[in-house]
């Protein structure tokens, strides 16, 4: 164990999870590749999605970081804060939201806890609806609707949840069905539920689940579903947290493949949209983020040199057609990946969209979860220099690769023959 890892042990919780056993230490980074305290250089097919959205130490980002931060941080809530205004202006824009109003955080669990209170307040009701295998934070309300309990520190909730099926497609009571079939089976729940219920608050979903292992239900799910939730009233929380800012390649947002439901009621996102700075926010139509009676309820959200880097990375990211970048080498990618795993007996499924790919491990005998090898995996990769991710159910079976958007063609053929020689040491 390194000096290091003995310190944060010390003194840090046990629940602060560090990947592998002998966990890295990072000291820089630049474009998709990142290095350790030992000198050693891995190409980041992880960092894309927890925070590297664009590149690593992207000379635009970290330009526009130090400007600001040599000019001016203070508060966004007591004064006025023109990157801010102008982050805002953008992504309101952006989100197809009619007459959309936006509300920085510093995280998307924050985020999330935003669009709850909205929810909530809006509607008078605590009662969620939640995906099963949802992950959307670790605070006391995000907790109440994650139905992923892998990674849910408590069990206990201010809000009345109740789980709906529809983003996991390969094991429970629709497991095997075709889209059409799926998508009817999930909605009868839904209606089914709703006929049973209190006034219902909001449904709460990721367009991919992340956390949960990179899993998607049919396109045109969530359009399914909204005419049920109109009905009654419900709003349609859309966590963008993972799916955001062209990530799925064929979409700037998740909600866009179930583009004839429209836009959500609230949309949240937060991770890479700051390139690494803490940037999280909420969208609402001034109907529905104009119902708090509130002064403020943030110090950080929206702080200017967050705001700056948003800013800027958000233009490097429409100048440079990302989105584009994502669909077209993420297709590549997906398609060696395939190849890669395709004489591979525990991959149970390749799957994904854009530069958000999921491999699916289980027991090629039994067909059960494998955890083990999935973990075996992500150590022999680091070994070969590759850093990936993992994710998944209540069995973290799944590898997840999301390398920063701009990845190019050569690196996407490198880290997929790394992928490959990792997979074969099974
Ligand atoms: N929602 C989703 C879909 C996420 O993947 C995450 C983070 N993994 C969150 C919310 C919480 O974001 P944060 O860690 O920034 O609080």
């Amino acid at each position: 164990m390194s000096a290091l890892h003995d310190r944060h042990r010390a003194v840090l919780p046990d629940w602060l999870a560090l990947y592998y056993e002998d966990p890295i230490e990072l000291t820089h980074g630049e474009g998709r590749h990142v290095w350790d305290a030992d000198g050693r250089r891995y190409l980041d097919f992880f960092g894309g999605i927890l925070t590297t959205m664009t590149a690593h130490a992207l000379p635009e980002v970290t330009k526009a970081i130090a400007e600001q931060a040599g000019r001016i941080v203070h508060s966004s809530t007591l004064y006025l804060d023109r990157p801010m205004v102008e982050l805002a202006e953008r992504i309101a824009a952006l989100s197809g939201i009619p007459d959309a109003r936006v509300f920085f955080t510093t995280s998307g669990t924050e985020a999330n806890d935003t669009a709850l209170l909205l929810a909530t307040a809006y509607r008078r009701s605590n009662q969620i609806l939640a995906m099963r295998n949802s992950y959307h934070g670790r605070s006391f309300s995000t907790v109440g609707v994650t139905g992923n309990h892998a990674w849910s520190p408590t069990g206990l909730s201010p809000l009345q949840t109740l789980y709906v099926h529809g983003a996991v497609r390969t094991r429970g009571p629709f497991a095997g069905l075709t889209d059409e079939g799926f998508t009817e089976a999930c909605v009868a729940d839904l209606e089914d539920l709703l006929g049973h219920t209190h006034r219902v608050a909001a449904l709460i979903a990721e367009p991919v689940q992340g956390v949960g292992g990179f899993t998607a239900p049919p396109d045109g799910l969530y359009a399914a579903f909204r005419r049920v939730l109109d009905r009654h009233g419900v709003l349609w929380i859309s966590d963008e947290v993972q799916t955001g800012w062209g990530r799925t390649g064929d979409h700037f947002w998740g909600w866009q493949a179930h583009a004839q439901a429209g836009p959500p009621d609230i949309l949240t996102f937060a991770k890479g949209i700051g390139n690494g700075m803490s940037v999280g926010g909420v969208v609402a139509r001034a109907e529905v983020m104009n119902c708090l009676d509130a002064h403020s309820i943030s110090t950080f959200g929206g702080s200017p040199v967050t705001m700056a880097a948003g800013l800027a990375n958000l233009s490097y990211l429409l100048d440079h057609d990302l989105q584009g970048n994502a669909r077209r080498v993420g297709g590549l990618l997906i398609e060696r990946i395939r190849a890669a795993a395709a004489g591979v007996d525990a991959v149970r499924e390749v799957r994904g969209r854009g530069l958000m790919i999921g491999v699916e491990l289980a027991d090629p005998a039994t067909g059960a979860a494998a955890p083990e090898a999935a973990s075996a995996v992500l150590e022999a990769a680091r070994a070969g220099g590759l850093l990936i991710g993992k994710g998944g159910g209540h069995d973290t079976s799944v590898l997840r690769v999301a390398p920063p958007l701009s990845l190019t063609v050569a690196e996407a053929e490198e880290g997929a023959a790394l992928l490959e020689q990792a997979l074969r040491t099974l």
